[in-house]
């Protein structure tokens, strides 16, 4: 709103541990006084003609504000519905995921200074959904690559090396095998590369980049890796355990043309639902993702800077997944403490 300055941002609080995790949020951003004001969200799944859907109401309500923060949503099993996380992404045009990793100050882990930023297509390759039956015994599982999605993501992730100043593209692949699919992904990379001559393009195998990444994390420090589908979500998940060994510590933010949805990496831990032990540092790095974005850099700062002090401070002010003793409201009161 521009007569006020303030910001209005539709909040899928999600299921499980999704409502402590995004009172804590709440908590935070009223006390740091971020000029945002919060719409409930309720994106509960209809099943309409066999297709999941989201109510319409807050299909309207993020397409009219462009951006949304989401805490984790469980995927029922057995009633038919696709993946709401997956309806989302097809619904908004959400094309980039976008995860950084990185080790957190004063928390120790078996790798120290790991800093990698990893863009995942979001929208096809394995995740088209297309699976049939050929034969008793026989099925085929079709993964799709076109050239709108795959460049749309690429330059998406050369625009994003060139704004946070890393110099490096890794484009990760299996272009041997998968030469049509993944050739057709590399070679668009390849295509963008005179468009962007301070981003040195280089291709990897995904073989290769496990290797090189569990070895050596820091030698990608100066770099964006860029990759399709399926290769994008093991990669993240292994970034992050590289960078924290938790799934509570690791944010990502959904890209796409018109609406941008700023979401934790983990799912609803349902063991630990409604307990008062949940780590809400992913969510709050989302939203801080999130400002960021919508240029708020000083309050971002702030708060990740008020998380990372408060994790630093010692085990009794850690939630239990990095083996500390505080609560969720524990942690949430140091962390505004430390504002
Ligand atoms: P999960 O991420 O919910 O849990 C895995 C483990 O990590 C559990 O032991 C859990 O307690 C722990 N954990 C997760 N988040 C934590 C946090 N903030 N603080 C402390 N510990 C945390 O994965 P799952 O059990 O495989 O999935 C549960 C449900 O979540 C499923 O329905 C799944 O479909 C859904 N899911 C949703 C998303 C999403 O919304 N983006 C992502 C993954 C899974």
């Amino acid at each position: 709103n521009p007569s006020t300055g303030r910001f209005t941002v539709p909040f899928i609080e999600g299921d499980g541990v999704g409502p402590e995790i995004s009172k804590s949020v709440k908590d935070i951003f009223k006390a740091a006084q971020v000029p945002v004001d919060w719409e409930y969200c309720d994106v509960s799944p209809l099943l309409i003609n066999g297709l999941t859907t989201i109510p319409e109401p807050a299909v309207q309500q993020i397409n009219k504000h462009k951006i949304a923060l989401k805490g984790p949503l469980a995927t029922p099993i057995g009633k038919g519905h696709r993946s709401l996380n997956l309806t989302l992404r097809k619904t908004f045009g959400l094309f980039a995921n976008v995860r950084p990793a990185r080790s957190i100050r004063g928390y120790e882990t078996t790798y120290k200074n790991v800093d990698l930023v990893l863009i995942r297509e979001n929208t096809e390759g394995e995740y088209s959904g297309i699976e049939h039956v050929v034969a008793p015994g026989v099925v085929q599982s079709i993964k799709l690559i076109t050239r709108d999605a795959s460049e749309r993501v690429i330059r998406y992730a050369y625009e994003y090396a060139r704004a946070i100043g890393r110099p490096r593209l890794v484009v990760v692949h299996k272009s041997t095998i998968q030469k049509l699919a993944d050739g057709l992904f590399v070679n668009i990379a390849k295509e963008l590369a005179p468009e962007f001559p301070d981003i040195k393009l280089e291709t990897e195998l995904i073989d290769n980049t496990v290797l090189n990444v569990v070895r050596d994390p820091p030698s990608y420090t100066d770099a964006v890796t860029v990759c399709p589908n399926l290769y994008g979500d093991i990669l993240s998940d292994l970034n992050s355990g590289l960078s924290a060994g938790s799934l509570g510590l690791t944010p990502s933010a959904n890209i796409g043309n018109e609406v941008s949805i700023f979401e934790a990496v983990h799912g609803s831990a349902p063991d630990i639902a409604g307990q008062n032990k949940a780590n809400p540092t992913a969510l709050l790095l989302s939203s801080c993702m999130m400002l960021n974005y919508m240029g708020l850099e000083s309050y971002s700062n702030k708060i990740e800077n008020a998380i990372l002090n408060t994790i630093a401070s010692g085990s009794e002010n850690r939630t239990g997944d990095l083996a500390g003793t505080a609560t969720t409201s524990s942690f949430t009161e140091s962390v505004i403490k430390n504002l």
